[in-house]
Formats: C-alpha cells, structure tokens, sequence
C-alpha cells in the first residue's frame, strides 16, 4: 500500500533512529510524509559556482572549495575569539572567520572540500566571509554519494532540525526519494488535476527536493517552480475543501426561526435612527437583514475602517431581532468598551419599548444576579457585556442574535460559546483592523462578508505628523491651542506586560507633568487598565462630558472609545506601537466636525520598522492601505497578535506569497464540493482530519 510508505514514522526510517527522530518530532516532523512535505528553506546551484577571484564585497555568494588552513585567532577584545578558515579553489583563495565558535576546530579540517554561502565584507586584511553557512561537502571517506547528492548539482538547503544538519537531513531525503513508490496516492481529485495542469503528488516531491538540471534557482527560491505550486495548491485545496464543508454544514442547521421585516419594524427602526446612514452602512445592513430572514444561521463579519459607524448598523440589526421577539447579545472586549456601548445603546432604545443590561466582570455579585435573572426571564431584551457573557451562569430565554465587536480580540472558542447560548443564532462579527485581502479568504473564509467602505459625512481629515521628543515643546505649544479652542486631547502612554510597573510609573509621571508644568489652568486625567472599574467609568464619564480636558492613558482607549471634542491625540513612545494599534488610536480622534491632529512622538533613532511604521501612518489614514502595509511589516502570523485567531498552520503554503494560488484553491473547492458523488471521500477525509491538520479549533 503506497500510503503506508507516507504515514511510516520517521523514527523507523533507516539511518534516522530514537535520537534524531525525537529532533524531529520537535519540530513537528513525524511521518516521511511531514518531511516530504515541508520545503528546503532555499536552493544553491552547486553545478555553477562563483570562482573565489570573482568575489566582490557586498555579494552574498555560494563558494565551494578546498580548506586551506584554519584555526583560532586570538583578538584583542578579551574573551572574544574568533575561529578562521582559508578556503581555495583553482582561481584563488577567501578566507571565513566566524566569531566566538571555537567548536569549529573540530569540524573544519585541511583537504576537506567545503561550501561556504553568505555576505563578504571587506577587512583591513582583505576579502571575507562573514560567518558564513558552511557545509563539509567532502570528508576524509570518499562517500560516492557526496558527488551526486550533494554538490554538482543544483542542491536544497533545510533548516537545521536538533543534531539534523543540512546535510543530514538531504541525504535522508535522497534515501526516500529512492524509495518513492510510482502510485503515491494525490489528495487532489484528478479532475482539478487536469483542469489546472498540475503535476503528479510524485513528480512534484521529486522536483521539490532534488529540481533538475535547468530549473531555475531563483524560481526555486522565490517558491515558484511548478512543482512546489503543486504542494502549496495542495495544501490550500485541502484547507479551502475543509473551510467550504465547514460553511455548508453550518448552513444545514435552522435556527428557532427566521425574522420577518415589515413596516412596522422600520417605522421602528426610524425612530431610534439619530441620523442618515451612509451608502456603506445601508448595503451592510441590508446585507445583514437578508440574512437574518433566512432559515440557516447568519455568520457575518462587518469590516470598516475606525469611525466609520459599525455600532449603528449593529444596532439596527438588533432591533430587528428584539422586533422578532429575540434577546440580543452584544459583546465587547474591554469593560471601557461595553460601558460605552451600553450607554450609546440605551440612550439611543429609550423611545423604544426594549430594555438593556449590561454585564461585565467588576458588577457587584448582587447586581450581577440580578442581571442574570433578567436574563434568563427575557425580561431583558438585549444585554451588552465583556467576555463575562461567555460564563456559565449566563442563560437566555431565547437569544436569537449575537454581536461580537473587535471580533479579533477574542478566541474561536468564546465566540463559540457564546453562540451556543442560543439555538443557532445569527452571529454578527465586527473588525476595525480591515482584514488584507490576502487574509480575509484564509482567516474568515466560512464567514460573509460585509464592508463599509465611506466614513460619516462632515469628519475632517485627520492631520497625522511625526516628531522626536527633543521637539516635546512644540507638542506642548499645540496642545495648548487645542484645548484654548475648547477642544480636548488624548495623551497616550505605552504599557507592555514585561514592563507593567516602571510603564505604569512613567505614564502617571507624565500625567503629572502634564496637570503641573504644561497645562495647569485645565483638567488632566489618567486612566490605566489597572484602575478598578468605578474609577475607570468616572474618569471616562468626565473626559465624555468635558469636565476633563486631557486624557493621560494607556492603552486602555484603543479601541472604540467615542468623545467627538476631542481633536488632538498624542501618542508618546510611538515606535513602541504595532500599525494597527496606532492606527486605532488615532481612530479616537477626528470624530466630530473640527479638524483633529495625531502627533506621533518617537525616541530617536527608529528601528527602520519604526520607521516604516511612523512613515504609512503619517502617509495614509486608509485603515485597509494600513492593514495592507501591516501584513508586510509584521507577516501573517503575527498580523491578528492572538493566538486564536483562525489562521491555519501552513506546511509549505505562504499566505501573503501564494495569496493568488489561495484564491485558486478557493475557487476550485467550491466547484469540487458542489459534486456531491465525486467529492465524498474527500470529505469523509476532511471531516477526520481538517482541523487537526491545520492547528485550528474545532467548533461544532
Ligand atoms: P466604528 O465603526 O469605529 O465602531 P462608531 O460606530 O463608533 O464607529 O461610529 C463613530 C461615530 O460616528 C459615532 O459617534 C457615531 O454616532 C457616528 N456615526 C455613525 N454613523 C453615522 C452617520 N451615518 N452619520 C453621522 N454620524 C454617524
Ligand atoms: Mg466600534
């Protein structure tokens, strides 16, 4: 059974055994079929290599050759060694030093042919290599295989797994080659095989590892040769298949039932409106309501950029389904959040018959039971809340919407549980982080989407400038303006949790300064996320009301917090901050009808992220240009930063790379699973196998 040579453990592999099978499996490699099916970091062409007398400064360059001499070389820093190696070949010679690796006088070795790859550097002395990588091609054993397998030929470069070397581990690989049964079995129907021209499984693992002579080896590093488009199509195709399934049994279930829209629900609707909505807002609603007169569960996510009025349609949303003789269950991630929510909320239900509760986890027990209750009763129509709506003890009468907003904060496994509180109700998810393209079909593939692309009308453009804190003065002088016009501020203090103690000091040192040297005729406030929860509110409540005029801050204010006044938004330590988190904050400014400023304070010098960072956000206010930019700044696995966030773990596939073969995998799935006959063994596979195979979460 050809399967059976894929699912074969590492460990029973000849030449591998218990010690470099444990290496292995740490890296998560434990079948042949985990170390077939995971890429060279890159190739090198050792049948055409650079002659040493063509090295030049700045190259980073692939030699081979002969080990002339090597040894240690004391330097004059004390303690600092530096080990060397003069390496010829029949043009000349280049020598490698390698700082503080004396272990290296047991490897490297005269007569032995070797291969060096990385920068050169000019020296005083001449030409070298910078610690290069370095492989012992040649030994003192006239292996036949060192000819075919590892030189002469164009070669792949693994990532070194535990006591695995390069080496090592290319050689084991050409052993398996070997042993590659013709019938390897494919995962991806012949039908799409053929339509899209791809490869065999075989051919494909066969040109992945050892390419032949004349593949291009900047095609193989950039990941582009048709063999390892097969692989990463592969993978997509599968995790694509899963996604699809998943949406359509999802979709099999029926909720308790359907809405029904008529006139007296809009007329309804009107009276709670406070203003016109947008273009953008009204498709998104639409969009949403349609879903909501359907039998199966909606499960949408509503994208737009900060500001750009994500509670309202919520809102609306909401009235539908309270209409409908539903509870709705609004959830946020922070307390400062859900407070806010809530009253917005209220004020905007009081010329309605619903009642809302709010549930956090600082409410007192005795009203927390008391909430509770209502719940449960249904005497509440809609309740607003942090995380604390997840517990247990929450029970609906009959809860037939549930909206998560800054759906990026929490986990696969607390949406789900809050959804469970009900029988299959619609989910609205809300993100102000816009989604990259290139992730949105990956992330929140089994979700619709919804996105409001326009901005409220009247908001002024927000004027975003950058300046070292050598310049605080002139931050100071325009802080002031801003507030002698009757606007208010923002100062925003980063705290990490390495450093929670001496940032929480900093931050209320700067407040400090602020209410006694800068800004003493007015009021300055702090807030941190260490506050108890009364304090919060009373500090929030009179930044809100005006009373305070500056808001000193951690930052707790990130996200959604709404006080139109405020105009100016001080961000101190601004290199300290990922894009999306100052893009947010910026976000609280600019809200009402004056122009607002963000000034960005930053310790010089910057990072050149820091840089880049600083650069797109004093460039663009475009939360979507922003996220774009984010993507390539951070890659994709740290873009959501939770762990949960429902990116898949990829073997061979690269999100951002191979974002168009996704769309493929994509497309190619859907057409496959409309095939009933056809696709089910691959779902039945699927089934098992999807969520294990990917690291996600499984959720009913
Ligand atoms: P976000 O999408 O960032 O959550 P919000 O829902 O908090 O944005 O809305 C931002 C602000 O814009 C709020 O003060 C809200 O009342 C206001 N707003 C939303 N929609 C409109 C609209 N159509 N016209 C005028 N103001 C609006
Ligand atoms: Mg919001």
């Amino acid at each position: 059974m050809p399967a059976d040579v894929l699912s074969q453990p590492l460990q029973f592999v000849k030449g591998v055994g218990p010690r470099r099978a444990a290496d292995l499996q740490r890296a998560g490699l434990i079948t042949v079929e985990d170390l077939l099916l995971r890429f060279p970091l890159r190739y090198e062409d050792r049948a055409r290599l650079m002659p040493i007398a063509g090295l030049r400064p700045g190259m980073t360059a692939t030699v081979v050759g002969e080990v002339l001499s090597s040894g240690i070389r004391p330097t004059r820093r004390p303690g600092f060694r530096l080990f060397e190696v003069v390496v010829r070949d029949v043009s000349g010679a280049v020598r490698a030093v390698f700082p503080n690796q004396p272990f290296l006088k047991d490897v490297f070795h005269p007569q032995q042919q070797v291969v060096l790859f990385g920068p050169l550097e000019y020296r005083g002395s001449g030409l070298q290599f910078s610690n290069p990588e370095y492989e012992i091609v040649r030994g003192d054993t006239d292996d036949p295989e060192d000819a075919q397998v590892h030189t002469g030929r164009i070669v792949p470069i693994y990532e070194k797994v535990g006591s695995m070397t390069t080496r090592m581990q290319r050689s084991l690989m050409h052993q398996l080659m070997a042993g590659l049964p013709q019938d390897l079995g494919d995962p991806v129907p012949s039908s799409v095989r053929q339509a899209l021209f791809l490869p065999s499984r075989r051919d494909a693992i066969l040109q992945t590892h050892f390419p032949a002579a004349g593949v291009s080896v900047d095609a193989l590093n950039a990941f582009r040769t048709e063999a390892q488009r097969r692989l990463i199509f592969e993978e997509f195709f599968l995790f694509q298949a899963g996604m699809v399934l998943r949406k359509r049994q999802q979709a099999q279930y029926l909720k308790a039932r359907p809405v029904v829209v008529d006139d007296r629900l809009r007329a309804a609707a009107r009276k709670v409106l406070p203003f016109k909505l947008t273009d953008g807002q009204k498709m998104a609603l639409r969009e949403i309501v349609t879903d909501m007169q359907r039998a199966a569960p909606m499960h949408r996510l509503l994208q737009g950029d900060v500001g750009a009025g994500k509670t309202i349609v919520a809102l609306l949303a909401a009235l539908v389904a309270m209409e409908n003789g539903f509870q709705v269950a609004f959830m946020a991630p922070t307390e400062i959040l859900a407070d806010q929510h809530y009253m917005t909320i209220r004020r905007l239900l009081e010329p309605s018959r619903f009642r809302v509760t709010s549930l956090t986890g600082s409410m007192g027990a005795a009203k927390k039971r008391a909430a509770l209750a209502e719940i449960a009763s249904g005497i509440t129509h809609m309740v607003v809340g942090t995380h604390a709506l997840v517990e247990g003890a929450v029970k609906f009468r009959d809860l037939g919407l549930v909206v998560i907003d800054e759906q990026h904060r929490f986990g696969v496994v607390q949406r789900a549980t809050l959804r469970g509180k009900g029988q299959h109700p619609d989910v609205l998810v809300m993100t102000a982080t816009p989604i990259p393209r290139t992730l949105a079909l990956t992330a929140f593939g089994d979700l619709d989407t919804s996105v409001i692309r326009d901005l409220p009308p009247g908001r002024q453009p927000i004027c975003t400038i950058a300046k070292p804190e050598s310049r605080r003065d002139d931050i100071y002088r325009m802080l002031r303006t801003e507030l002698e016009q009757g606007r208010q501020a923002y100062v925003i203090y980063p705290l990490v949790e390495e450093s929670e103690k001496v940032d929480l000091r900093a931050a209320t040192e700067m407040a400090q300064t602020l209410q006694n040297d800068v800004v003493p005729e007015y009021r300055v406030a702090l807030l941190h996320g260490k506050m108890k929860s009364d304090e919060k509110d009373q500090v929030m409540g009179a930044f809100a009301r005006g009373d305070v005029h500056v808001l000193a801050a951690t930052t707790v204010v990130e996200v959604g917090v709404d006080v139109a006044n405020a105009t100016m938004m001080v961000v101190e330590h601004a290199e300290r901050f990922g894009l999306s988190q100052l893009h947010q904050l910026r976000g609280r400014v600019g809200r009402g009808a004056h122009a607002s400023t963000c000034v960005l304070v930053y310790q010089a010098p910057l990072t050149d992220q820091g840089h880049a960072r600083i650069d797109a956000l004093v460039e663009t206010t475009d939360g979507f240009v922003i996220a774009e930019r984010d993507l390539e700044i951070r890659g994709p696995g740290d873009f959501f930063g939770t762990r949960q966030s429902g990116l898949p773990t990829l073997r061979v596939g690269d999100l951002v790379r191979d974002y168009v073969l996704m769309e493929e995998a994509r497309r190619e799935a859907v057409a496959w699973l409309d095939d009933p006959n056809e696709a089910q063994p691959l779902v039945d596979y699927l089934t098992v196998n999807w969520a294990q195979r990917f690291g996600l979460v499984a959720v009913g």
